[in-house]
């Protein structure tokens, strides 16, 4: 297969980032780059998503690995995973025993390892600079079920119809299921046995998570779908938000620096400084500041809030609203021509104390894959849940599809991926954001 065919067909699959914010998989396959960066490090507490996709998958997942290195002209392959995963390490190294250019990575388990700048940077020791991309320093990075789905793909000819979705939390046994995109979370909720009478849903991991109503629906990007008690102490601290993040702040925050000292992206040389935009909320200061500025930086990783600030006071809010702000007003992160690890910034954080500090230990069971795909009767496909443009829907209201057929396109030449339609069925209605198909 040449290059062109590759990427084509990697667009084709409608591929997003399975493990992030979605960026369309096709506009990163750039030929000649020195790295390859397998993403398996699941720094998120309490999700199996990615351990059991390798677990089950390690073969597969080797063959695209090896289809890269040779179509796109990459000179080697470094895949992180956690080192306490040991059995899993040892079996994909038998996987890749005979890849000179394959290297299994044991990573320390701390929070954010997989977090694409701190995973290149532990795999590769490359510091990618603020405002430049990996390919700046000829890096590809890719989420291992990102990589499954291009097998998939590639050799099964099945583009991305369902996910991979930890269900774990106050449950009598967690799990790794697959999951039809565009099924409610209710109807994925019911394959579980709950232990407690009411409860949140969380999307995502704890860190990075957000709590969601249940007729949220599973999307090529949804990890995990974490069911808690009501009360929890990470609910408390997800709720202070926006006004009263901003009170607290300005009354309580002792500039002590834990914040940005913890900060993975200021560890960087990114200068990202969050105590310095928590002293100009503080001080009133709220436009036309420097202060301002370093949230430009910021990855939203929530260390600053949920482990490092002793106050309880929530930073990374306040640098996202900023950076929302920023870029909404056409402020843009001027690129740095190189930048270097800040070596006085020596802390990592533990995964295991962010669990404790979480107050989440209870939950922190290994969710086990089960062979089995949820069946959905009506799914609401989005159109849109990914980094760039929408797709365009191709089918009517009435229409009959059927499982994989594409129903929305994008174009390849933008940030922007095909959707296929998840179940045979009706196309039951179409909206903005959405293609919604009842089952037969
Ligand atoms: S959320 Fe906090 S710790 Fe994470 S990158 Fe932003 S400022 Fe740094
Ligand atoms: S860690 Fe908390 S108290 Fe310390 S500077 Fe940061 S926001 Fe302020």
């Amino acid at each position: 297969m040449t290059y062109e065919e590759f990427k084509a067909k990697v667009f084709e699959a409608g591929i997003i980032g399975a493990g992030g914010a979605g960026f369309p998989t096709h506009i990163k396959l750039d030929k000649g780059m020195d790295y390859l960066i397998i993403n398996g490090a699941e720094c998120e507490p309490l999700i199996y998503t990615d351990y059991e996709v390798m677990s089950h998958y390690g073969e597969e997942i080797a063959i695209i690995i090896r289809d890269m290195l040779k179509i796109l002209g990459i000179k080697k392959a470094v895949w992180g995973i956690k080192s306490k995963h040991r059995e899993l390490i040892e079996k994909l190294n038998t996987i890749t025993s005979l890849d000179d250019n394959i290297e299994i990575r044991p990573l320390e388990n701390i929070y954010p390892a997989g977090d694409e700048l701190t995973l290149i940077y532990k795999c590769t020791g490359i510091v990618i600079p603020k405002g430049q991309l990996p390919s700046s320093k000829n890096v590809i990075e890719l989420n291992v079920e990102t990589l499954y789905n291009m097998y998939e793909y590639i050799y099964n000819n099945t583009p991305v119809i369902d996910k991979y979705v930890t269900l774990t939390g106050a449950v009598e046994e967690p799990k790794v299921v697959k999951v039809p995109i565009g099924t409610p979370f209710k109807e994925v909720i019911k394959e579980i046995t709950l232990t407690v009478p009411e409860y949140d849903i969380l999307l995502g991991g704890p860190m990075m998570g957000s709590f969601v109503s249940s007729d949220a629906k599973v999307t090529r990007t949804t990890k995990a779908i974490i069911l808690l008690p009501k009360g929890t102490v990470l609910a408390g601290k997800k709720k202070m938000i926006g006004i009263e993040s901003i009170k607290r702040a300005m009354s309580s925050c002792s500039q002590c620096r834990m914040c940005t000292d913890l900060c993975p992206r200021n560890k960087m040389g990114h200068e990202v400084e969050p105590h310095r935009l928590m002293n100009a909320f503080a001080n009133g200061i709220v436009q036309n500041s420097d202060k301002l500025t370093t949230a430009l930086g910021c990855c939203g990783c929530n260390t600053c809030s949920y482990y490092a600030c002793h106050h309880d006071l929530n930073p990374a809010e306040l640098m996202m609203m900023v950076k929302k702000e920023l870029i909404k007003q056409g402020v843009k992160v001027t690129p740095m021509a190189d930048s270097k690890i800040n070596e006085n910034l020596s802390v990592e954080v533990p995964s295991e104390r962010i669990v404790y500090k979480l107050g989440l230990k209870a939950y922190d069971k290994h969710a086990s894959f089960k062979e089995y795909s949820i069946s959905a009767g009506r799914v609401y496909i989005p159109i849109g849940a990914h980094i760039g443009k929408k797709a365009v829907p191709i089918v009517s209201i009435g229409e009959s599809v059927k499982q994989k057929q594409i129903i929305a396109v994008g174009d390849i030449n933008t940030i922007s991926a095909n959707v296929h339609s998840s179940i045979n069925g009706i196309v039951k209605n179409i909206t903005e954001t959405e293609i919604i198909v009842e089952g037969r």
